[in-house]
């Protein structure tokens, strides 16, 4: 198994090759990428909670606070039997690209606990939350570092958090600060804010729109789309792309998927498969379902299908040595985290595939994290339709600086958007003097 760890250090190394040379003062230029190998700060613990059946359980516990050059530490929060220090450690090196990506001042961070939340009841969940809040209630909050959910957390378990948080800390601190912002994605009735469950999807339904037109398509209808993985962000970027015209012609689930050449309806469809807890009879267009409109088809043959556009939203890896060479689209959205692997990227760009990296295509989600956070410290809400207004252009901006880089440098859309990345909190860790 690699270390998530040692591929997040291998791979702000390549980027620093390529960003060495636009850098005069050299010795200041590495003592940052030194510097950006490790957290700023990591913090872990055993977690002791009182079980249903009256024992004490210990779950270890960790937070990363990988960089805070440009903002507090952000990032979200895995409940999984798999977490790992040297996940947690990679994927708040991960955040502080992400957060650099969109302009959004914040840094990196990540936390985990190592459990399996599906062998917890209610009760038990709850405590393990509040525990975990209190153990960092002396290292959050709202200009400090703030958490989120990630794999196996939700709003409820954000709701907790805000909480415990409060009760735990002085009176002091919560005369003087709006605790509430230390978490984002909470349930709107706490502070959440509007358009949060739509803005990963639409998102990289903006980044769409901005890389059909570099691709030089004329008609929207033209532009085939196949999405691996029907859940909030699949869902979501279904429904937007179906909105503006895009031709969606194949989504998944967990066990399989479904393929309508004249492009499904991403509506009908996700009623259907919600009332017969499978997509693969839901062969819905034009608000009609029936199997006569397509075919149902495998995973792997919906990674495979020749479209324009291949968005994998749902597990890491799923692209690999094994079918990267299989790969028709023409380009690549990584609306997931990681799905594709190194070996493939590679391959994928032997064969001229353009890739849109994670940290860009699905950085709507961060964002709207961070248009609520603003929301809770100035107390005024913006409606749904005022915060897309607010995403569209930071995410129209990441995606122009990545093809500027891209075509300067001759490179992928992935090493593209890590320079620009890496670059500027490289520049404000020097403005910072910390360097
Ligand atoms: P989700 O749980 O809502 O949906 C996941 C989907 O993947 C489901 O439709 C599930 O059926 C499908 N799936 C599971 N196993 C599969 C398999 N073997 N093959 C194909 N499909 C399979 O999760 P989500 O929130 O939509 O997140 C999806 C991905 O996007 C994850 O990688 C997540 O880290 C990433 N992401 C999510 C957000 C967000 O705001 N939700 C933000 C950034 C990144």
């Amino acid at each position: 198994m690699s270390n998530p760890h040692k591929n997040s250090i291998k791979q702000l190394n390549k980027v620093a090759k390529l960003l060495e040379p636009s850098y005069k003062d050299k010795k200041r230029f590495k003592a940052a990428i030194k510097m950006l190998q490790t957290p700023q700060n990591f913090f872990e613990t055993e977690l002791e909670v009182r079980m249903d059946n009256g024992k004490t359980n210990k779950f270890k516990a960790y937070r990363s606070q990988h960089n805070n050059a440009r903002g507090p530490f952000k990032g979200g929060i895995r409940f999984h039997q798999n977490v790992s220090a040297d996940e947690v450690k990679a994927l708040s090196t991960w955040m502080t690209w992400k957060c650099a990506v969109t302009g959004i001042p914040y840094g990196g961070g990540k936390g985990g606990v190592i459990v399996n939340p599906r062998e917890l009841s209610e009760g038990e969940l709850q405590r393990l939350s509040r525990a975990y809040a209190a153990f960092l209630s002396d290292k959050i909050g709202p200009w400090v570092d703030i958490p989120a959910p990630d794999v196996n957390t939700n709003g409820q378990i954000m709701a907790w958090m805000v909480d415990e948080l409060e009760n735990t800390v002085s009176l002091d601190r919560r005369a003087s600060e709006n605790l509430a912002a230390t978490f984002t994605g909470k349930p709107i009735m706490i502070g959440g804010s509007q358009g949060r469950d739509e803005a990963t999807g639409l998102g990289g339904v903006f980044i769409l729109e901005k890389l059909a037109k570099e691709l030089g398509y004329d008609r929207k209808r033209d532009i085939t789309i196949a999405i691996q993985g029907f859940g909030n962000v699949g869902y979501w970027f279904a429904h937007h792309a179906d909105q503006l015209g895009y031709k969606v012609v194949a989504v998944s689930g967990s066990k399989g998927g479904i393929y309508v050449e004249d492009g499904l309806d991403p509506e009908q469809t996700m009623e259907c498969k919600k009332k017969k807890g499978g997509l693969e009879t839901c062969l819905c267009v034009d608000g009609k379902c029936n199997v006569s409109n397509g075919k149902s088809i495998t995973n792997e043959e919906l990674l495979e299908l020749d479209v324009d556009i291949l968005v994998p939203s749902a597990l890491e890896n799923v692209i690999n040595k094994d079918n990267a060479g299989k790969i028709k689209a023409k380009a690549i959205i990584e609306m997931a985290n990681g799905p594709i692997t190194p070996e493939a990227d590679e391959i994928l760009k032997k064969n001229k595939v353009l890739v849109i990296p994670d940290v860009l295509a699905n950085a709507g989600g961060v964002t709207v994290s961070y248009f609520e956070w603003a929301q809770n410290l100035q107390g005024y809400y913006w409606t749904r339709d005022e915060v897309v207004a607010k995403l569209q252009p930071l995410m129209d901006k990441a995606f122009d600086s990545m093809w500027e880089m891209l075509k300067k440098h001759k490179t992928t859309g992935r090493m593209a958007t890590y320079m620009n990345a890496v670059k500027s909190v490289i520049d404000a860790m020097m403005l910072r003097g910390r360097v």
